[in-house]
Parts: structure tokens; sequence; C-alpha cells
């Protein structure tokens, strides 16, 4: 399983936003985009504007370090998102929301996407009732998110909502209480991600 590995605040500071990857610790005053407002590295306040071509590089990665997307991965979802009918832009990001490891961050169940995927990984989600545990599947409309009825992962679960500080998009639905449930009431789209995205670049440099 390919998965970002290495000290994730540099990836925050490098885009210059909390891209949230470290869990309840992105909401403290701890989180290093507050701390310091450079880019990682040494010198880093020498370095000049960026170029056409790094402006939409960084868009791109911005995108994929959110996600925890490797680049080879990412490529494939810009391929599947090309084929699909309407707009490839909006495609794009409403297969990236879909993720499980992605929805079960989304409804709290996790602090960061990189516990979701272990969470996931581990066995411990159930999609319609039927356990699930590869982080990239893609949820439907109607499906059911659900935990697996083990007392120490439901309180492990219970215990994440509560201090979860993020609001549950509108396309999802969550159910606490004894079981916790999550429900995809419809396809994500662009207005659903919960950062700033052009993309339009990300389009416009994979397509070169
Ligand atoms: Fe990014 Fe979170 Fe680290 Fe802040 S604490 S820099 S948001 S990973």
């Amino acid at each position: 399983m390919a998965r970002i590995t290495g000290p994730v605040c540099r990836l925050c500071r490098r885009e210059g936003i909390k891209l949230f990857l470290k869990g309840a610790r992105c909401d403290t005053d701890k989180c290093a985009v507050t701390r310091r407002q450079t880019p990682p590295g040494m010198h880093s306040y020498r370095r000049g504007k960026l170029t056409d071509y790094g402006l939409h590089l960084r868009e791109k990665q911005k995108v994929k370090h959110y996600y925890g997307v490797l680049e080879r991965q990412f490529r494939q979802l810009f391929q599947e998102a090309q084929r699909s009918k309407g707009n490839t832009g909006e495609a794009l990001m409403s297969l990236l929301e879909r993720r499980l490891d992605n929805v079960v961050h989304r409804l709290g169940f996790a602090l960061s996407r990189a516990q979701a995927r272990q969470i996931v990984r581990h066995g411990h989600i159930l999609v319609n009732g039927r356990r699930v545990d590869i982080p990239s599947y893609l949820v439907r409309p109607g499906d059911v998110i659900s935990v697996k009825p083990r007392p120490k992962i439901v309180e492990a679960i219970q215990a994440n909502m509560a201090e979860n500080r993020h609001t549950v998009p509108d396309f999802l639905q969550v159910t606490a209480g004894p079981q916790p449930e999550g429900h995809v009431l419809r396809a994500p789209g662009v207005d659903d991600v919960s950062i700033p995205v052009q993309v339009q670049l990300i389009l416009e440099l994979l397509s070169r």
C-alpha cells in the first residue's frame, strides 16, 4: 500500500495552507503553518516568484497531499475523470472525495485521512454491511458506511467523533449513537472540497 511517509507539516508549509494531515494537532496553536509562514528548507525566503509551471505544479501537489494520494494513483483518477461524461475537473474532485478513506475522515470517524486509511486497512469499516478494507474504494450515493460491531473499535470511533472539530459535508449524513453510521446522500462535487482548489490549473498540467 503506497502512502505518503515522512514529515507532513512540511507539505502544508510548502503549500502555505493547512492540509489537516495530523488530526487534532492541526486545530491547535502547535500547527506548523500557524507558527511559521515560510516554506520548508534553508534560504526559502530567497526563492523568487513561481513560474507558470510552478503554479500549476503546486496546485496539483496540494490536492495530492491533501487526499494522501501518490502520483500514479492521481493520474489514474484523472484518466477516469476524462473518460466520464461532463466536466473533467468536477469529475476528478468527485472521485477524490468519494474515496472511502476520505469519507471515513469526513464523517468524523477518524481525525485525519491517514488515520482513516489505517482504520479501513484494518478492516474496521463496513460498506452496506460488508467489510471493505481498500482505502481507495469509491463510495456511491445510497451507500451506508458503518463500523464493525466490536466494543473497542466503536469506542475509539466515538472518541474520534467527539474530538472532531470539522463539520460533516452536505453530501454525507452521520448518525451518532451506540453504532455510528454514515450515509452517502449524493455524489460530491468541487464545492464539497474543504480547501480552496483551482481545478483548472491541475487539468492544464495533466493535459500537457
Ligand atoms: Fe498541516 Fe496539521 Fe501540521 Fe498544521 S499541524 S502544518 S495543518 S499537518
